[in-house]
């Protein structure tokens, strides 16, 4: 697929046909190249063989149709999954996959058990938000956030990722906003880092999941590498470089992140650092084979201790469970 450069597979034109080309493929959202009036005949029929604008996707809708998954099939057959959440207020959300699958292994998602396949290119990162422009295009709507939650760990595909940040942002294309972009990463330190000095400043997700060292290590093997306060204290360091409340999350599992004395733990860890600088979100654990999301109960306790603490907490309303579309549900089975 050549998309993003199609001189590579199409050499000796000029630059004007090159931009035409790349107009037609990620604005005029075309599917076939007999609706590009503005090329020559024979130049159509050329492309229609050299370079189809086919995504291979199979498209699920959920019953409230609030939310669509697509599983996309790979020119090297592999699968990654995308989804589109449609929120009540007029956001259309692409959740987009960095990666074929995860290397970072935490217990309690399923990406994370399939091991890591490959890195995306930029390019397949942003198939997955073109084929839900062209979805939305059919019914006069356009994609207005992005957020890297979905196969994969964003900050250890780094370069594709930036790419696709661009192409994101950039007006002529997608034109969505840099505080409508969001990367959620289980904690690279040197990439939170790094992506505190790029030009382009997107909204960072912290996936937190424990208050203490010990249980985030037994649920997320990154803890052993970049422990829970040197990643907490980069986190910071990224609010005050950027100005942006950077978001904890931190999924509430049964009988194992989700006790009162937990929330106090979490609730504490912020305040010594600084409580303006963060938002907690807590995200009901959607249920696999080894672990149960916590009861409404234990959400509601857990999430009042935190706000009482004087800590914005929000809660992550569940898309697409019936689909298996929600987070950490990304496994790409083939049903
Ligand atoms: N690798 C990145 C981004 C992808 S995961 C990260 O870990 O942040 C997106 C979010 O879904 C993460 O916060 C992840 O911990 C969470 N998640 C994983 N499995 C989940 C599950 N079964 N239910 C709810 N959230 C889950
Ligand atoms: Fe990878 Fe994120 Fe899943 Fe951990 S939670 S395995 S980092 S996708």
């Amino acid at each position: 697929m050549n998309f993003l450069s199609p001189q590579s597979i199409l050499p000796n034109l000029p630059n004007f046909r090159y931009q035409q080309i790349i107009n037609w493929i990620w604005c005029g959202l075309l599917t076939d190249w007999s609706g590009a009036k503005n090329l020559p005949q024979d130049l159509r029929a050329q492309l229609s063989q050299i370079l189809p604008l086919t995504i291979n996707a199979k498209v699920l809708t959920s019953a409230d149709k609030k939310t669509a998954k697509a599983l996309i099939t790979l020119g090297d057959g592999s699968a990654i999954e995308t989804v589109l959440m449609k929120h009540s207020d007029g956001r259309r959300t692409a959740c987009l996959s960095s990666q074929v699958g995860c290397p970072m292994g935490c217990v309690f998602c399923s990406t994370g058990t399939m091991g890591l396949k490959r890195n995306l290119t930029a390019e397949e990162i942003l198939l997955q938000a073109l084929l839900w422009q062209r979805e939305l295009a059919k019914v006069g709507e356009k994609l207005s956030n992005a957020v890297f939650m979905g196969m994969g760990e964003p900050l250890l595909n780094y370069a594709a990722v930036m790419e696709a940040i661009k192409i994101l942002h950039e007006p002529k294309i997608f034109n969505i906003g840099s505080h409508h972009i969001s990367i959620s990463t289980c904690g690279i330190l040197p990439a939170m880092k790094k992506l505190g000095q790029e030009r382009i400043k997107v909204n960072l997700a912290l996936s937190l999941h424990a208050p203490d060292d010990k249980l985030r290590t037994q649920l997320m093997p990154v803890n052993k590498t970049y422990r829970l306060k040197p990643v907490l204290a980069e986190a910071l360091k990224y609010y005050k470089l950027t100005g942006r409340q950077v978001m904890l999350e931190y999924v509430l599992i049964k009988n194992v992140n989700d006790a009162p004395e937990q929330a106090h733990h979490l609730a504490d860890l912020i305040k010594d650092l600084d409580q303006t600088a963060f938002i907690v979100n807590l995200i009901p654990y959607n249920d696999t084979k080894i672990f149960k999301s916590s009861t409404g109960e234990a959400i509601k306790k857990f999430k009042e201790i935190v706000s009482r603490a004087g800590i914005k907490t929000v809660q992550r309303y569940r898309f697409g469970a019936n689909i298996k579309a929600a987070c950490g549900q990304l496994a790409s089975r083939k049903s």
